[in-house]
């Protein structure tokens, strides 16, 4: 065994296997795998592994076509042929209008990604899949290539090929303990002996937490039991020539898919079992749970009626084992938070379709240090602090019970909720919030007209868009108030402060006492890495002069790891996160200085504090930090608040507000106005995908200075720009442009939609999507597919709302 090497990964299933070998493949031959027992022993060896292309964002379509491509490559080597059933072709059903909707996005999506679904409807289904009944079904999405695979025999096919390419791997061979060293290496203890390398990989699967105990980390991944079985052979399979499809079915919740003449039918049952919650035997190793097929009559029921082969069948083969699941239903994958050189493929409960491409993102990561699609859907640092064993398991419950019922647009479930609340959250409540979660804070959406206010879960405009519409009217001629908490905000201190931010964004930094900026950081490929607001608060007897750094909500961890990473050892600066402990009350509408005016003594004239400053104060008897800063396009203020003082912040703003009508409003509302304004939203519009020319922010960026992610910006420049970030005014009523949606000329996928919204103050249906720059222009006339309709589009300046900015300045 070696006793030094680059990298160790931990850990002999599909998650493990596919990241050795894709580093051998991103070059790095000095690699190694240890497995505790033998190569697929954990869940891997008993999948029903099917392979879907199937996914919800252009991130994981992308990364299933990558396992697809590989899969089949392999299949086709002759050294070493593996079974792979490619292309068998698969339904997802649908018994409702609005999953088929829900399907017509998708495929919408994955058109951009070079995949081509089709949304079939009910007597299609069954021309295609000649065993299932037509009752009760109105359709379903068909995947061409779907199909499944022999789980060992790909893990070995991975091992063998890493293996000649260099790497090595070391079985029965369990790690019992992990060291980081004050250089950031590590050592990696295991029975046989110690291993030092640079940088570790947990790929444990159910085991996850064994290993990230001896690290000091708790990872939110919890394990559900999962069954499937299959029958005898079925006749009409024999006899139908082809190979049956796989079928996936929200309504009744299972799947199944061919094995020899029989089916593999498996289920996700409503009564299902949290599994290894206080401690897995050391000797589970290779094995199932006890049968249980009690549990699952709810679910077995609706598979019979829609097969009734299946009655008339025996089952061989039960088999019942541990899944993983996370708090929002997909894996970690990338690097472990607060750790240096650490990095997990963990939490995958579709390991085999999706594994191939986990390992290929998270080998570019590792090596590169970022991958070829941003992966923030995947990263471990979305979940800061709350992602606790329990709430896991609730959500983890959640999501089983709803494995094929996709998330609608506005859709919030509701297990695990009010895990992150503010004194505000049941004041709002009783003012009938309607919330919605981000990164485990409640926020309010927008404010119930009526308590028994229930809008259809859709991918159209739902009935809630003229209660926003009333928000934002409000806000525009009179004064709003609206609660944004979990906003990430660090405070810096020390006498290099100023020039190591200067060299963390690309642009200007201010840093005059009192005002505000804002910025964007590169990564090392000069692409957007994030974007925050600094504020430069002078000394006063809450402390001495400090800057405040603000970005979006779940970006803490990512922002402090990507900051910390690139501090100097000689540079005197203190970095402290102030996102719990502090919330912001926005205050915004042309009444919004005479409401803030009358809460907090001091000149708050616009002479006395324009637009982009930032003072301490007292709003009413609450201490605040009040900022001129708006995302509505309209006259704003964002008043900090200690959460001790907020409750009292609130009351006095209500009072003040009253003499003018204020109204409060949420997140839809901002959402819509942000959009007429043409301001970003990190991990949407803001993406590692485009640097800051493509995304439009040139002005943002001083190529006269020297900043992280220069010279790979230079050499971009030299390189042309692929595509554009464009706003675009959609010519169509009756739903928005959802995120990933396809921009079309004729029938040529030119782009992406990243966000889009209705306008309400511009009456205008809005998206704003990287294109092909041939098309990015103003008046470029393009298409959108929106759930299955062409919608016209053009391509129009930023910001119609207020082009001039008078309003925020006045
Ligand atoms: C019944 C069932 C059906 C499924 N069907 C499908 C499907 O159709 N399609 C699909 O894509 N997915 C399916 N899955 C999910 C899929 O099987 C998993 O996502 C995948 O196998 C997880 O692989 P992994 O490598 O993350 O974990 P594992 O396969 O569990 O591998 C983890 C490895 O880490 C090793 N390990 C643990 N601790 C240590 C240690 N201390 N030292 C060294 N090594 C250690 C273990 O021994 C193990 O080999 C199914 C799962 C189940 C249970």
């Amino acid at each position: 065994m070696k006793s030094r090497t680059k990298v160790v990964v931990i850990g002999g299933g599909i998650a493990g296997c596919s990241t050795l070998y894709h580093l051998t493949q991103e070059g790095w031959s000095d690699v190694v795998l240890v497995e505790r027992d033998e190569l697929t022993s954990g869940t891997t060896w008993h999948s029903a592994a099917q392979v879907t292309n199937f996914g919800m964002n252009q991130t994981m379509v992308g990364l299933k076509t990558h396992s697809i491509n590989l899969y089949k490559e392999l299949s086709e080597d002759p050294e070493y042929p593996i079974n792979y059933h490619h292309a068998d072709g698969g339904i997802r059903l649908a018994n409702t209008e609005e999953q088929m909707m829900g399907y017509r996005h998708f495929a919408s999506m994955a058109r951009g990604m070079d995949v081509h679904f089709e949304v079939i409807d009910a007597e299609e289904c069954a021309r295609r899949h000649p065993l299932i009944s037509t009752e009760n079904l109105v359709g379903g999405l068909w995947d061409p290539l779907d199909g499944d695979i022999d789980p060992a025999q790909l893990c070995q096919a991975l091992a063998r090929r890493a293996r000649n390419a260099g790497a090595e791997v070391y079985r029965n061979t369990p790690v019992t303990g992990l060291t980081q060293h004050k250089d950031d290496t590590w050592t990696v203890h295991t029975v046989k002996g110690d291993i030092d390398c640079d940088i570790v990989v947990n790929a444990c699967g159910y085991r996850v937490n064994e290993v990230g105990a001896m690290m000091g980390v708790h990872h939110p991944v919890m394990s559900m039991e999962h069954q499937y079985f299959l029958t005898e052979e079925i006749p009409a399979i024999k006899e139908a020539g082809h190979r049956m499809p796989l079928l996936r079915c929200p309504i009744s919740d299972y799947y199944s898919r061919q094995e020899k003449n029989g089916l593999l039918v498996g289920f996700y049952e409503q009564g299902c079992k949290t599994w290894g919650m206080d401690g897995i035997d050391p000797k589970f190793v290779n094995a199932l749970c006890p049968d249980d097929l009690d549990r699952v009559t709810d679910v077995l029921e609706g598979a019979f009626a829609r097969m009734p082969a299946l009655m008339e069948v025996g089952i061989h083969t039960v088999v019942n084992g541990p899944i993983t699941y996370t708090i929002d239903g997909a894996p970690l994958v990338g690097p472990i938070p607060g750790k240096r050189n650490a990095f997990c493929i963990i939490g995958l409960r579709a390991g085999l379709g999706e594994g191939g491409g986990h390992g290929w993102l998270l080998a570019q990561q590792i090596v590169h240090g970022e991958a070829c699609y941003d992966t923030w859907c995947l990263d471990p640092r979305r979940f800061t602090g709350h992602a606790n064993v329990e709430l896991t398991a609730l959500k983890a419950i959640e999501d089983y019970q709803n494995e094929f019922r996709f998330h609608f647009p506005n859709e919030h479930r509701p297990a695990g909720r009010m895990a992150k609340t503010t004194p505000l959250t049941p004041v709002l409540a009783a003012e009938g919030a309607e919330f919605t979660v981000v990164n485990g804070w409640e926020r309010a959406e927008y404010f119930k007209p009526a308590k028994e206010f229930h809008p259809t879960h859709t991918f159209g405009f739902d009935e809630a868009e003229p209660v926003v519409a009333a928000e934002v009217k409000a806000v525009q001629e009179g004064v709003g108030l609206c609660e944004v908490n979990g906003f990430n905000r660090f405070e810096l201190t020390g006498a290099d402060a100023h020039g190591f931010l200067d060299r963390m964004f690309c642009g200007l930094v201010t840093r005059r006492e009192g005002r505000v900026g804002l910025g964007y950081l590169l990564n090392h490929h000069g692409m957007i890495k994030g974007e925050a607001t600094i504020a430069n608060i002078p000394a006063s007897d809450r402390g001495g002069a400090r800057i405040w750094y603000g970005s979006a909500a779940a970006s803490e961890f990512h922002d402090m790891d990507w900051l910390t990473s690139h501090l100097r050892a000689d540079e005197d600066v203190q970095i402290r996160s102030l996102t719990n402990e502090q919330t912001i009350l926005v205050l915004a509408g042309p009444k919004a200085r005479d409401v803030l005016s009358a809460v907090s003594r001091g000149d708050w004239s616009k002479g006395a504090f324009p637009w982009l400053s930032v003072r301490e104060c007292f709003v009413g008897i609450a201490p605040a930090t009040v900022m001129a800063v708006s995302f509505s396009g309209e006259l704003a203020y964002e008043i900090h608040v200690p959460n001790a003082s907020l409750y009292a912040a609130y009351l006095a703003l209500r009072e003040a507000g009253e003499a003018h009508g204020m109204r409060l409003f949420g997140a839809r509302a901002v959402e819509s106005m942000r959009l007429e304004k043409g301001f970003h939203h990190w991990k949407a519009d803001l993406i590692t995908e485009y640097d800051p020319f493509e995304t439009g922010l040139n002005r943002f960026v001083r190529m006269d200075k020297e900043f992280v992610g220069k010279s790979a910006l230079v050499e971009r420049m030299a390189a042309g720009q692929k595509r554009k970030l464009v706003c675009l005014h959609v010519d169509y009523a009756d739903a928005r442009a959802h995120p990933g949606a396809s921009v079309m000329v004729g029938d040529k996928v030119v782009g992406t939609v990243t966000s889009g919204a209705w306008g309400h103050r511009v009456a205008m249906n809005l998206a704003y999507a990287f294109v092909d720059r041939d098309v990015a222009g103003t008046g470029a006339q393009l298409s959108i597919d929106i759930c299955g309709d062409m919608a016209e589009a053009e391509v129009i300046a930023f910001g119609p709302y207020d082009p001039a900015f008078e309003k925020v300045r006045a």
